[in-house]
């Protein structure tokens, strides 16, 4: 639905915002893009929804070049591809009812469709009784959620998703990804969501690129790059926020066993050190949940009984060397 082929974009003169981006994105996919800010995120988003044209290369959506849309072209494009922005981009003096039916009025819909419709995109998104009141007084997930009736206006098939839950509460965060991950699976929206927020990338996307200085250094099913990051940046992206672990000094071999899916609840390790009298010790790990798959990453210390028979068993169960 969205291919990117080997874009630049050079805002000045030094180095460039973005550089040899190759990118596909697929219809009905929550693909995520992560990278620290000045990345090249937002340039990104903006040759996505044709806010700027790239330096080189081409930006595809359903097989069209952005380059070789006119005014008209850009427009109808503007309406397939909706956007949420982290500080919401409500209008302050207009109502919560007037601030959905914009996009509607620049389409130039009329009243009768306009009072038909807005009230069923505020159902939509929870605030069925909120048509009169003014962004002032909602609370920041109720904004956004104003934000997302209003992107969902003009029946876009593209949702993207500029940091749009950076201002938000964990909380809230979870409720908004909880609706847009709902638009996803009933009205097959394909979403990009940007942000520099892992959890959020773990909890609804499918696939994750991440950009790093103008580049694209990695990108895969989001399991995948998160349990085994295959890049540096990656990596000091993924833990930043996490405390450096202390090393525990452990005399023995020390694996990592990462276990997807059913997997997670199979009692491995108390039956490999059963039967191989080799005692395990949890030195570091975590357990959780990705958009459809559970996970658990265990760094294990082994000591005592039959210490080869039990490395070959992890080994064959995928742990490698810590
Ligand atoms: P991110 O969204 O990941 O923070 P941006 O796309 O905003 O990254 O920025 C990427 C790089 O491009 C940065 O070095 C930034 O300073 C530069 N840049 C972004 N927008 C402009 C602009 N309109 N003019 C000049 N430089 C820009």
């Amino acid at each position: 639905m969205i291919r990117l082929e080997n874009v630049h974009k050079q805002y000045a003169a030094g180095r460039a915002a973005l550089a040899e981006v190759d990118l596909e994105i697929a219809r009905g996919e929550v693909f995520g893009i992560i990278g620290r800010s000045g990345a090249g995120k937002s340039t990104l988003v903006r040759l996505l929804n044709g806010l700027e044209r790239p330096s080189g290369g081409r930006v595809l959506v359903d097989g069209t070049d952005l380059a070789t849309l006119d005014g008209t072209g850009l427009r109808a494009l503007r309406r397939r591809v909706g956007m949420i922005f982290q500080n919401f981009g409500l209008l302050s003096a207009r109502t919560v009812f007037d601030n959905v039916a914009l996009p509607l009025r620049i389409a130039g819909a009329d009243a009768a469709t306009i009072r038909a419709r807005v009230p069923e995109l505020l159902a939509r998104v929870g605030l069925a009784d909120y048509g009169a009141r003014y962004p002032a007084q909602l609370s920041g997930g109720q904004k956004q959620r104003v934000g997302i009736a209003r992107a969902l206006a003009t029946g876009p098939d593209i949702l993207l998703c500029d940091e749009a839950t950076s201002a938000l509460d964990p909380e809230t965060t979870r409720s908004i990804l909880a609706l847009i991950a709902d638009l996803n699976r009933e009205l097959g929206l394909t979403i990009v969501l940007i942000t520099h927020e892992m959890e959020v990338v773990r909890q609804v996307c499918d696939r994750v690129a991440v950009l790093h200085a103008g580049r694209l250094v990695e990108r895969g099913a989001v399991a995948d790059i998160f349990l085994a990051p295959g890049t540096a940046e990656t990596r000091a992206l993924l833990h930043e926020d996490e405390a450096e672990a202390t090393p525990i000094p452990f005399d023995g071999p020390v694996l990592r066993l990462t276990l997807r899916g059913d997997a997670v609840a199979a009692p491995v390790i108390s039956r490999i050190a059963r039967e191989t009298g080799t005692d395990v010790a949890i030195l570091d790990g975590r357990v959780g949940q990705f958009k459809d798959e559970r996970f658990s990453q265990l760094t294990l210390g082994l000591s005592g009984g039959d210490t080869r028979a039990a490395l070959a068993a992890l080994h064959g169960l995928g742990a490698v060397a810590a």
